[in-house]
């Protein structure tokens, strides 16, 4: 990039900070380090079946799980979500209605966990085909989203569609197209879901922007 095309050395001074979503909710139920539900997965050594402790472990800068046994490091980290905001050629975004816990019956847009073996431009198109019928190219990262209390990392692609059809599958109920402003914000299923929805529409109908909801009602 051009020193003129960036207006000067470094980053862009003019650009806000990005919002850190949810950076300021409490870590309740946080147990060594983890969400608890989670927490109460760490149990045994997945190399040797020997007990985990939790606490002090030499050249590692917090309290990790480790094995007494074999010295396996338990280290636990997010997994990432990867999802799409389908856009129509009319400019609607494609929600689905869950069919699947949690959030069964409420709208997020298509996703899932990304696997080991695929990249997440291939997992995102993947999850969406798999949930709505439609295949989809992502064109732009709308935005990247962190939920310790569930463990993941969630990120938006917004995608043009160019296959398939709009299909009920066993993860949705309904799949259905939204204008912008008819989005049914109350019943939309995560607190990810709603800002990447409200990103998404402030970066592509900007004059939408004031008619958005305050963010982080839900869980999830
Ligand atoms: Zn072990």
């Amino acid at each position: 990039m051009t020193r003129e095309g960036r207006g000067g050395d470094g980053a862009d001074a003019a650009r806000p900070a990005l919002t850190d979503h949810g950076g300021r909710d409490p870590l309740l139920g946080f147990v060594d380090g983890a969400p608890g539900w989670l927490a109460a997965t760490m149990n045994f050594c997945s190399r040797c079946g020997a007990r985990l402790t939790f606490g002090r472990v030499d050249g590692e800068h917090r309290h990790r799980a480790a094995c007494g046994s074999c010295g396996f490091i338990a280290y636990l980290n997010p997994r990432l979500v990867v999802t799409t905001i389908p856009v129509t050629d009319d400019g609607s975004v494609v929600l689905l209605r869950r069919g699947i816990e949690p959030g069964y019956g409420a709208w997020a847009q298509p996703g899932g966990f990304l696997e080991a073996d695929e990249t997440v431009i291939a997992g995102a198109v993947r999850e969406t085909l798999e949930e709505t019928g439609l295949i989809v190219e992502p064109v732009r990262i709308v935005g990247l989203y962190s939920r310790p209390q569930a463990a993941i990392v969630v990120v938006a692609f917004e995608s043009r569609i160019v296959g398939g059809s709009p299909t009920v599958t066993p993860e949705a109920l309904e799949v259905r197209s939204f204008r912008p402003q008819a989005i049914p914000w109350p019943d939309v299923a995560f607190d990810t879901s709603v800002w990447a929805l409200t990103d998404w529409v402030r970066s592509a109908y900007p004059h939408l922007a004031d008619a958005l909801p305050a963010r982080g009602s839900h869980d999830g």
